[in-house]
């Protein structure tokens, strides 16, 4: 995309979408006292704090904690997973159970600092019961505040992590092994589709781990490529 105004429509067009998404869903408060440009940290904190005690679908009947979002407001970066498993849920932080040891070593492979490189969210930010998938009602309450995380990031690259995330932010029911291999423009981030590590788990053959290592090196060179043309306002 060359010419800035269209951008500017592009990211227009992403705000008048969450908006509406908002008020369909009966979302009533709009928090602007921070408006034009929060601190990113600051913005990430009060969603998570505007979150807690949530009771907009019924992952809230199970759950123990929300496991809103982790690592850096400024990371070009954002890492976009399933839901949180029992130690997410446990500790209230994204990602910490074995699939997320599994990550911080996959990111680590490509000079990826998790704390420091990438902001980790969830689809949704509670448990489903026995890791079950997120039903697309629960995907829809929460879905505002995955984009509220996005347009505060505002990374440059994504890396949906497995079929739930890659198809929900890709709006397909297309399978990851599909999906994977290439990039895609997803409101003008950089999308990077891959197995979530907990398939690696449970499928530790060589062929998998392959492809998982092609797409993190696609999510790094697309990094690199964008970090040297767009540089971030202090
Ligand atoms: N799997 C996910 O998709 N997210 C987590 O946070 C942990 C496991």
């Amino acid at each position: 995309m060359d010419d800035p105004r269209e951008a500017i429509a592009e990211s227009l067009r992403g705000i008048a979408e969450t908006l509406r998404h908002h008020r369909d869903l009966g979302v009533r408060e709009i928090t602007l006292s921070r408006v034009p440009f929060p601190d990113p940290e600051d913005a990430l904190r009060e969603q998570e704090r505007a979150l807690q005690g949530c009771t907009r679908c019924k992952l809230c009947q199970s759950r123990t904690n929300i496991a809103f979002g982790s690592g850096s407001g400024r990371a070009r970066l954002m890492v976009v997973g399933e839901g949180p498993g029992e130690e997410e849920d446990r500790q209230a932080v994204p990602f910490v159970g074995r699939a997320g040891q599994l990550l911080t070593r996959m990111l680590a492979s490509v000079g990826f600092d998790r704390e420091r490189d990438c902001y980790i969210a969830n689809v949704v930010k509670c448990r489903p019961e026995r890791n079950r998938n997120p039903e697309p009602d629960e995907v829809a309450a929460c879905n505002p505040f995955l984009m509220a995380q996005l347009d505060t990031v505002q990374p440059l690259v994504i890396l949906a992590l497995g079929n739930f995330a890659a198809q929900t932010l890709l709006g397909t029911k297309e399978g990851i092994t599909k999906l994977r291999g290439k990039p895609y423009d997803y409101r003008s981030i950089v999308l990077v589709p891959t197995f979530h590590p907990a398939f690696l788990l449970r499928n530790p053959g060589q062929e998998f781990k392959r492809m998982a290592w092609d797409d993190l090196k696609l999510a790094r060179r697309e990094f690199d490529r964008l970090t040297s043309s767009t540089p971030r306002e202090a």
